[in-house]
């Protein structure tokens, strides 16, 4: 039985004092059987941690050094000092601005399971890759290079997040249908390289203009665990709504 989740990706938005407002806000409102997350901005992690109650504290990026001449860069060593329990690695964002590839995410899976950082690993297809039919390749790619050779003891640790670029802060979410075909395929793809034991308890999630108007379609799929949201994260409200829509 997988344990649903819901990860805020705020993206480069909220200072530390809108940022605590938002955890007073959503304080005794979120449900106890979702694991319920706010991956934030680095410079207000610890701000947020120490203030943390049901609601859990994730970074959105990290090094996959332990330390070094990185200039700019968080490493694995200071999210853990940080106590962090999640990290999103490979953002479409990412990928597409600061040349994250399926070999720099393969690392930085590997660097945050040595830290007991909990990996939200994000995989999905572009607007021409599914226009072209490559979506199921897209992904295999993406899932095959970015878990090589990653050792999952504890599957329910792992956590990967379908996300569709195209539906990314667009307003224009994949269909229900669309979005449980991607994440039943991935978890085939995980199964290939896992076993069923394993691939039955990583969560995976659908990310891609989720709301509190299609949260329950979507949530209702067999192998959608939960939603990793942008946009429909930042206000306490929509957040506490999504949250408790997961707790199916
Ligand atoms: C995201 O940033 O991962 C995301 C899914 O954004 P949005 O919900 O705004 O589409």
């Amino acid at each position: 039985m997988r344990k649903p989740m819901l990860a805020g990706n705020w993206k480069m938005n909220k200072t530390r004092d809108e940022a605590i407002s938002f955890i007073l806000a959503v304080e005794g409102k979120l449900p106890d059987s979702v694991d319920c997350v706010v991956c934030a901005p680095a410079i207000i992690l610890r701000d947020l941690v120490k203030r943390r109650t049901t609601l859990q504290i994730g970074a959105q990026n990290m090094n996959q050094n332990d330390s070094g001449a990185y200039t700019g860069e968080i490493s694995p060593v200071m999210l853990r000092d940080t106590e962090v329990e999640y990290v999103i690695l490979g953002h479409s964002e990412r990928r597409a601005y600061y040349n994250e590839t399926n070999e720099s995410v393969n690392a930085k899976i590997k660097k945050a399971l040595e830290f007991d950082l909990k990996p939200i690993v994000c995989v999905g297809e572009v607007l021409e890759e599914r226009e072209a039919g490559s979506t199921n390749a897209v992904l295999k790619e993406q899932i095959t290079k970015g878990f090589d050779g990653v050792k999952i003891s504890n599957p329910e640790n792992v956590i990967v997040a379908y996300e569709p670029v195209w539906a990314i802060g667009t307003g224009k979410s994949a269909t229900s249908e669309m979005a449980e075909d991607a994440c039943s395929y991935i978890r085939s793809v995980l199964k290939d390289m896992y076993g069923e034991a394993i691939s039955n308890n990583i969560r995976i999630l659908y990310g891609g203009s989720v709301n509190t108007k299609n949260v329950n379609e979507l949530m209702s799929m067999p192998n959608i665990d939960g939603g990793l949201v942008g946009g429909a994260s930042l206000k306490a409200d929509s957040f506490v709504e999504l949250c408790n829509a997961c707790a199916k």
